[in-house]
């Protein structure tokens, strides 16, 4: 075997590796950790406010923050609607 046969077949085996890298890269590098999300901010909530079910069809019947009113209800903080004593 001569040295261009062998270099011959270093290049192809080269060329080869460089294709199967390419090909299964993105399949390896799919299960590496990834950045963290970032988190959001904590905000104090309004004072007196409360989680309250919220039976409207915008809230969907969740729990959201509801704030006292001064008719002494809870306002949703999500539609509006009021909620609780004196709605
Ligand atoms: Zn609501």
């Amino acid at each position: 075997m001569t040295v261009a046969e062998i270099a011959l077949i270093v290049a192809v085996w080269g060329v080869i590796a460089w294709a199967v890298a390419v090909r299964l890269g993105p399949l390896v590098r799919r299960h590496q950790p990834t950045e963290p999300p970032a988190y959001a901010a904590f905000t104090q909530p309004p004072a007196g406010a409360r989680w309250l079910r919220c039976d409207t069809t915008a809230c969907g019947h969740m729990t959201t923050l509801h704030t006292p009113q001064p008719s002494g209800a809870y306002g949703c903080t999500g539609c509006g609607h009021t909620a609780g004593a004196g709605a």
